[in-house]
């Protein structure tokens, strides 16, 4: 893949953002008057459209030459690189993702090739308003919410759902003021040369490491660990003042939700200007500004959520990935990737480093470390005074609970105790909805699947139990097939919605919030509700992981986690990781308000080595008895898997589709995987779509791609069928 220049009438192959032209996406076209080159951004006819595409090469030629269309015209944007462009078709490859789907990701801009020009824009006066309509306001909200950027009249009636009179009226009444302005300028320069605060102890050694890695020419991946408060961000600056001083750009990834106001003026006060921000919450215009600059070298730092990753940086020194065993850097809808992952891979075609930080870094990482992939510096904490609150098991053996309840009555008093000293009490359970498990109470034997290493889900409206990973389904039991009690058997690890309700019942008088990332609208709309909990608006608080984001609750004290069992037994590979994860991260927030935290890990396999793990605090030891499961059961790190979703408004359609490729297993018994399935997806139902999931479990060096692909390639879909492939699943209930 080089560079080359195509002169007026050759042949060239274009990759349109449109899904046509099979997986590698390319179709044939004729280089326009003028001539094109390799990298060009172009518009193509595509039937009776117009679309976006990039020139990929010369065309292969299957087009038949009498029928070849020319290309419409050449953009004004900056080619893609050859980098962007190698990567775009790695990360195609990698993720079994049809090229033109992957294009579209690093093409998130509207309006790339229009020429410079000025547009009219709004921003907020110094003024008071007087007269405050509720749409009033609403508009005055929104400009604030976008702090300084640029909003033009459509994205404010459209952010604010008003009408264009409403704005135009607050700019008669002087409270808003419209302006010409250029497109498109250039992001005010950063000063890698101001003094950041003075490092101290191990922080100077990790900051010279991440030094000389931006410096010396090369890809290399470090792990950054530390705990909460140990100084990462301060080190990790200090690469990317490096960065600068050479020139180069730097991106620095963090989980949406974590891009707050807060750390940006941080990075602002490090450099003395704001840098370039990409998340959802940017405007169209600023999105489009921010594409440019980052592509003509106007922009030297992206702060910003997994997609920025895609941007088209000219000269890209350095990838920080921030809160790196975060869930969110997994795309779970449309291209299925991991940015984490991606990072890596577009840092080794680059040559340039990338940093994954982390006070409590995932499996992956942490086995990558390990085989000497990685490299690893550490923080002690030092400024920061975090340290692990007390932990205990609660043995739900002797709790003797009813079957509709989920708190013990030790966690119940633990509770009380803490929000009536106006603390607060986090109860943490990793299941989002209604999702339990079924268990015999007099001897704690968990219903598994008679054909995977999995626990059976009850779904309320079949009445039976349901194996997610295989799709077997039995009834529920009355006697348990164990001990042969009758009468106890009981659903218990609810959702986090059910929880709320015992919670509720069971202190009337608290302030319960939950945190479960399906009832947020907007990635907005959860970071004030995670502010509003932290200036104490709540006593309990119940979340599923996205508590476990690195936020600082100063007044959170406590923690149950309700069912630490979960994860245990394979229905989620990263459940014990994860919540081993949160146990760490809320120590440091514990630590940090000075008051002595406790958690409460309510289970009933106390003596489980990875339970007595992560009630050790001993990390090594956590990672050594988790990756022993995972090496055991031979997945992920130490094996590979694949889901792929079959969805459709017909159910027995897809189950058939389901059926007939786990048959058809042929190209996957060639590489020694095997597939599990088809059994009801995590999600079974989402828009009047049914959807189903097969599991594909391999050996480590097995060359999956190719054979999933070719597996896949055996069946013809249904129009209204759709089938996605998820290369290392994360999700799994
Ligand atoms: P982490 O990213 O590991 O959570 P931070 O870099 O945010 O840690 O550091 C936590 C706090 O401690 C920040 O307010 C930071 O400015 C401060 N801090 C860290 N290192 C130093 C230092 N060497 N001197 C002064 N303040 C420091
Ligand atoms: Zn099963």
């Amino acid at each position: 893949m080089s560079d080359e220049v195509f002169a007026a009438g050759a042949r060239v192959g274009v990759v349109t953002t449109e899904p046509v032209g099979g997986f590698a996406g390319l179709l044939d076209y004729r280089a326009p008057e003028g001539g094109c080159g390799t990298g060009d951004f172009v518009e193509v006819p595509l039937g009776p459209r117009r679309v976006l595409g990039v020139v990929w090469g010369q065309g292969d030629g299957r087009f038949d030459e009498a029928r070849l269309r020319p290309v419409n015209r050449v953009l004004d944007a900056e080619p893609m690189r050859e980098e962007l462009r190698l990567f775009l078709s790695r990360a195609a490859d990698y993720t079994l993702t049809p090229l033109p789907q992957m294009l579209r990701l690093a093409t998130r801009a509207p309006g790339l090739g229009d020429a410079p020009a000025t547009r009219r824009i709004y921003r907020l006066a110094d003024a008071e308003p007087a007269r405050l309509t509720d749409a009033r306001l609403r508009v005055i909200d929104v400009l604030r919410d976008f702090g300084g950027a640029a909003v033009t009249l459509g994205e404010l009636t459209q952010a604010a759902a008003v009408g264009g009179g409403v704005v135009k009226g607050l700019v008669a009444a002087g409270v808003l003021i419209e302006e010409e302005a250029p497109r498109d300028l250039p992001y005010p320069r950063l000063n890698p040369d101001l003094p950041g605060v003075a490092l101290a102890g191990d922080q100077i050694a990790a900051a010279d490491a991440l030094i000389a890695a931006v410096s010396t020419d090369g890809y290399s991946t470090t792990l950054l660990k530390g705990v909460t408060g140990s100084g990462k961000t301060e080190v990790y600056l200090e690469a990317v003042a490096e960065c600068l001083r050479l020139g180069r750009q730097a991106l620095v990834l963090l989980p949406e939700i974590a891009l707050t106001a807060d750390f940006l003026a941080r990075v602002e006060g490090r450099f003395g200007a704001r840098p370039a921000e990409w998340h959802s919450g940017v405007t169209v215009t600023e999105r489009r500004r921010l594409w440019k600059m980052v592509a003509e070298g106007g922009a030297q730092l992206v702060v910003g959520a997994r997609s920025a990753l895609f941007l088209p940086f000219r000269n890209l020194g350095l990838i920080v990935v921030d809160e790196e065993h975060d869930t969110s850097y997994k795309q779970e809808e449309g291209v299925l990737y991991n940015a984490r992952d991606m990072a890596v891979l577009r840092a080794a075609i680059l040559g340039c480093p990338v940093v994954l930080a982390s006070a409590t870094p995932s499996l992956e990482t942490w086995a990558n470390v390990e085989a000497g992939k990685y490299a690893r510096l550490d923080l002690t904490s030092r400024f920061g005074t975090a340290e692990l609150p007390e932990m205990r098991a609660i043995d739900m053996r002797a709790e003797k609970l009813p079957g509709d309840r989920w708190i013990s009555d030790t966690l119940a008093h633990a509770v009380e105790a803490r929000i009536g000293q106006g603390e607060q009490a986090l109860l943490f359970l990793n299941r989002r909805g209604y999702a339990p498990v079924t268990i015999c109470r007099a001897c704690g034997h968990q219903v598994g699947c008679d054909h995977c290493d999995a626990r059976m889900v009850e779904h309320r409206f079949l009445k039976r139990l349901v194996c997610h990973q295989c799709g077997a389904t039995k009834p529920i039991p009355v006697v348990c097939p164990s001990c042969g009690v009758e009468g106890r058997m009981a659903a218990v690890g609810p959702g986090v919605e059910r929880l709320a309700e015992e919670v509720t019942a069971r202190f009337p008088q608290a302030r319960i919030a939950v945190l479960s990332s399906d009832l947020f609208g907007s990635a907005r709309a959860l970071k004030e509700q995670i502010v509003a909990i932290a200036e104490g608006g709540a006593d309990i608080i119940i979340g599923t992981q996205i508590v476990a984001k690195g936020h600082n609750f100063p007044l959170l004290t406590l923690v149950g986690v309700i069912d630490a069992d979960l994860g245990l037994q394979g229905s989620d590979l990263r459940a014990a990781e994860r919540t081993f994860q949160l146990m760490r991260q809320v120590a440091g927030r514990a630590g940090r308000a000075e008051r002595k935290g406790l958690a409460l890990l309510q289970t009933y396999q106390p003596e489980h080595p990875v339970i007595r793990a992560i009630l050790g605090g001993d990390e090594e030891a956590f990672w050594r008895a988790e990756a022993a499961e995972r090496r055991a059961a031979g997945v992920p790190p130490y094996g590979r898997m694949a889901g792929i979703i079959l969805s459709s408004p017909d159910v027995a359609q897809v189950f058939d589709l389901g059926g007939e490729l786990a048959r058809r297993d042929g190209p996957l018994r060639r590489i020694g995987a095997q597939v599990f399935g088809p059994a009801p997806a995590p999600i079974a139902r989402v828009r009047g779509r049914h959807r189903v999931r097969l599991l594909v479990k391999a050996a480590k060096g097995a060359a999956l791609q190719p054979a999933l692909a070719e597996w896949v390639a055996q069946v013809k879909l249904p129009a209204n069928l759709r089938l996605s492939i998820d290369i290392d699943p994360q999700s799994f209930l």
